[in-house]
């Protein structure tokens, strides 16, 4: 059978052994493979992902997997969509040749509390999202490990629109020589500018979008700035263009929104720096109140490279 003849058929492994035992076969025959780690829900930002891959290797590999080791108790773990059907038909669409779905149990079957974990350094994850979501980058390194040593691709994909994650990623594989290479796809925005993100399903009113969208505009009014007036410090733009854009708001999106950072780093060393300049991210994270669905709030992030 040829490459083209057993693509067609994308198979589904739901345990570890399902997983190494496709992956043999494609070893047996010196077939490439480039891994794509998700928490389903898929979107047009995973699928973009899931193009990349395809361009990189003989075999796409696609794991769905709602981690719990990286959900803080208050956060939204029990309710994050999940939608395997639908997501089983876009993988499908998109050409993946496996998409490895195992279950809680399947991933720690001694239980999340009694597992070897992967800590990566302090430096790195107390900072920006790791500051409210203790653990989290534990638990994120922890499955990628895991998703690594069960899939073996040569290569793998995250995306940039989690910039804190994926350096946490390099800097796993590099401290821990994995002999994996990670790329980047770039953010995938809807028309408004709005990072996509499965937890944009949450967003149900006018005014809540219009939250949202304050995301991206307060990055790009930062980004403008810099590309008129040059390199600039950082405190004082970013406080303008914050209260810029709120300013332009409903008062109702006003009141919805809260953000819980805004701030610069340099995009090599994930550092902070004082000045805007270009080779700077800006990172944004905020919660929008989410008024119909009485579920609280959704906590949205995303980031610009000036
Ligand atoms: P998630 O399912 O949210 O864990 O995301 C799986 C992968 O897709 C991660 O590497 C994310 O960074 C990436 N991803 C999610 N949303 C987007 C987007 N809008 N654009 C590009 N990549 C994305």
């Amino acid at each position: 059978m040829t490459l083209e003849m057993t693509r067609k058929t994308m198979r589904v492994a739901k345990t570890v052994g399902e997983c190494r035992q496709v992956r043999q076969g494609w070893r047996a025959n010196s077939e490439t493979v480039t891994l794509v780690p998700t928490m389903g829900a898929l979107h047009e930002g995973h699928l973009a992902l899931i193009r990349m891959a395809r361009k990189q290797a003989d075999r796409v590999v696609v794991s769905i997997f709602v981690n719990p080791a990286q959900f803080s108790p208050h956060e939204d773990y029990n309710r994050y969509p999940r939608m395997l059907d639908a997501d089983l038909d876009a993988c499908r669409a998109a050409g993946v040749d496996l998409v490895f779905v195992p279950d809680v149990a399947e991933m720690y079957p001694p239980g999340l509390n009694d597992i070897t974990t992967v800590l990566p350094p302090a430096w790195l994850t107390e900072q920006l999202c790791g500051l409210t979501r203790p653990g989290h980058f534990t638990g994120v390194a922890t499955i990628v490990t895991k998703l690594f040593n069960i899939v073996q691709p040569g290569w793998a994909i995250f995306g940039e629109k989690d910039a804190q994650q994926a350096a946490v990623i390099r800097q796993m594989v590099n401290d821990l020589n994995m002999p994996v290479d990670i790329l980047t796809h770039p953010t995938v925005r809807d028309e408004h500018g709005l990072a996509l993100s499965s937890r944009n399903s949450y967003l149900e009113t006018a005014a809540e979008l219009e939250a949202a969208r304050t995301l991206p505009g307060i990055l790009h009014r930062i980004r403008d700035r810099v590309l008129a007036e040059g390199t600039l410090g950082t405190c004082r733009v970013m406080t303008e263009a914050t209260q810029d854009v709120r300013a332009g708001l409903s008062p109702e999106a006003n009141r919805l929104l809260s953000i819980e950072y805004l701030e610069a780093r340099d995009d090599k060393t994930f550092r902070p720096v004082e000045e805007l300049q270009p080779g700077v991210r800006l990172l944004i994270a905020a919660h929008v109140k989410t008024e119909k669905t009485g579920q609280g709030s959704v906590r949205l992030i995303d980031n610009l490279l000036l």
